[in-house]
C-alpha cells in the first residue's frame, strides 16, 4: 500500500488509541515520574517527564513525521528550540543568517549566544549566490526563514544546501510556511525549527516550538539539550498542539485561499502602494516558491498610502482582524511590524530593509474572505 498522504498522517501519526482503554485520543499524561519494575526498569522507558513524557513523545512523533524527519524534539517555546539549536555551536564557529530574521531569534543571537564568542552574521540578502558567498573556514550553520517576516522574502532552500560545504548545517526555521506547504528537509536542510505557537498550534491559545532532523548525532544532541536545559513543554500543552495539528491541512487551505483574495483585493487597491504576497507573480520571490512550496501560506504585507496617519486609521478601523501580536491562529490579526515585532531594530536599519513606518502585516485566518475583504474595504476608504 503507498504510504498515507499528509492529510491522513496529521490525523494518525505518532497519535495510536491507548492499548489498555482503547481512548482514541492520546491522553494528557499528567505523571511526572514513572514506576520501575526493579532498578533501572522502565516499562516503556519512561522515567521522568522532563527527560520523556508519553504526550510529548507523541507529539515529537507527530511533528517529525510531517516534516519527513526522523527525529522530533519539543520544546516550552519557538525560543527555546532555536536556542536547542544555536547551543550546538562552539566558541570561534560561525553563523549566517539574515537581517529580517524574527526579532526574538535576533535577540537570542546577539544578546545570548554572542557573548559565547560565537560570531553572528546578518546579511541583507534573500540571494542564495550571495548568502554562499559569506561562507568562510569558521561557518557551521546557516539559519534561514522562508517566507520571511514581515516582507515574505522567500530563500531557495534547495540551492543553499546544495552550494554549502560540507561542514555547515542548513537550518530552516519553517514555521510561516509549515510542513503542509514546505519540506526543508526534503530540499536538503539538516535542520527543521518551528514556533508551533503559530499555525501548527493554529488556535492562539498554546506557545510551543520543535526541532526537527533525521540526522541521529544531531539529534542526541538535541535531546541531551532538551533535557539538561529542560525547557519542556507541559503535556496538556502538547495536547493543545496534537489537537491543532490534526486540521492543518484544512486550516492551511482556507489560510492560502482567503490569504490569495485578501492579497488580489489589496493589490488592486488605490489606497495601497504595494503588496508583499509570495503567491502574487510579481512577488521576486515568487518562482522559487513555485518550486519549494505546494501553497504560499496566509501571511500578506502591505504599504499603505498616507504614511502613519493612514495606518493608525486602519487599525482604528479594523475589528475582524485584532490588532495583535502572533500570527497563524484562526482568527485574523493585524500588527504593525515598524512598531511591534521588529520594534527594537533602529529606524534607519528598519527603513533600509523595508521595513517602514507605512507597512502593514496581516494574519488572515479562516473567517469567511468576504467579511475580511469587506472589512479591509471599508478600512481603507
Ligand atoms: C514566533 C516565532 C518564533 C518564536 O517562537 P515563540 O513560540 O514565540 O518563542 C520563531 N520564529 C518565527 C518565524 C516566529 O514567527
Amino acid at each position: 500500500m503507498r504510504p498515507p498522504r499528509f492529510a491522513t498522517r496529521a490525523v494518525h501519526e505518532g497519535q495510536h488509541p491507548d492499548p489498555r482503554t482503547g481512548a482514541v485520543n492520546v491522553p494528557v499524561w499528567l505523571s511526572t515520574t514513572f514506576k520501575q519494575d526493579g532498578i533501572g526498569n522502565f516499562r516503556e522507558g519512561y522515567e521522568y517527564s522532563r527527560t520523556g513524557n508519553p504526550s510529548r513523545r507523541s507529539l515529537e512523533a507527530t511533528i517529525a513525521g510531517l516534516e519527513g524527519g526522523a527525529f522530533g524534539s519539543c520544546f516550552a517555546s519557538g525560543s527555546a528550540a532555536a536556542a536547542a539549536v544555536a547551543d550546538l555551536l562552539r566558541p570561534g564557529d560561525h553563523l549566517l543568517t539574515t537581517i529580517d530574521v524574527y526579532g526574538g531569534t535576533f535577540r537570542l543571537f546577539r544578546d545570548v549566544y554572542a557573548k559565547y564568542g560565537i560570531d553572528f552574521e546578518f546579511l541583507d540578502t534573500a540571494d542564495a549566490a550571495e548568502i554562499l558567498s559569506q561562507v568562510r573556514a569558521e561557518t557551521r550553520m546557516i539559519w534561514i526563514e522562508s517566507p520571511t517576516n514581515p516582507l515574505l522574502n522567500i530563500h531557495d532552500i534547495r540551492k543553499l544546501a546544495e552550494g554549502k560545504p560540507e561542514q555547515v548545517l542548513l537550518v530552516v526555521d519553517n514555521t510561516f510556511a509549515t510542513p503542509y506547504f514546505q519540506q526543508p528537509l526534503e530540499l536538503g536542510a539538516q535542520i527543521v525549527v518551528h514556533s508551533v505557537t503559530k499555525y501548527l498550534g493554529g488556535h492562539s491559545d498554546v506557545v510551543g516550538g520543535a526541532v526537527v532532523t533525521s540526522d541521529p548525532e544531531i539529534h542526541e544532541k538535541i535531546a541531551f539539550y532538551q533535557n539538561a536545559a529542560g525547557g519542556v513543554p507541559s503535556p496538556f500543552d502538547c495536547y493543545l498542539v496534537q489537537r491543532g495539528i490534526k486540521t492543518l491541512p484544512v486550516r492551511m487551505q482556507r489560510h492560502e485561499q482567503n490569504a490569495g483574495r485578501v492579497a488580489a483585493f489589496l493589490a488592486a487597491h488605490s489606497a495601497v502602494k504595494k503588496v508583499y504576497f509570495p503567491g502574487l507573480p510579481d512577488h521576486p520571490g515568487h518562482a522559487i516558491a513555485r518550486q519549494q512550496m505546494r501553497g504560499f501560506s496566509g501571511m500578506v504585507s502591505f504599504v499603505i498610502e498616507g504614511g502613519r496617519p493612514a495606518v493608525d486609521r486602519f487599525f482604528e478601523r479594523t475589528d475582524l482582524f485584532t490588532l495583535a501580536e502572533s500570527l497563524g491562529g484562526v482568527e485574523s490579526l493585524s500588527c504593525h511590524p515598524y512598531t511591534m515585532t521588529h520594534g527594537t531594530i533602529p529606524p534607519d536599519e528598519k527603513n533600509r530593509i523595508g521595513i517602514t513606518e507605512d507597512l502593514v502585516r496581516l494574519s488572515v485566518g479562516i473567517e469567511d474572505a468576504e467579511d475580511l475583504i469587506a472589512e479591509l474595504e471599508a478600512a481603507l476608504g
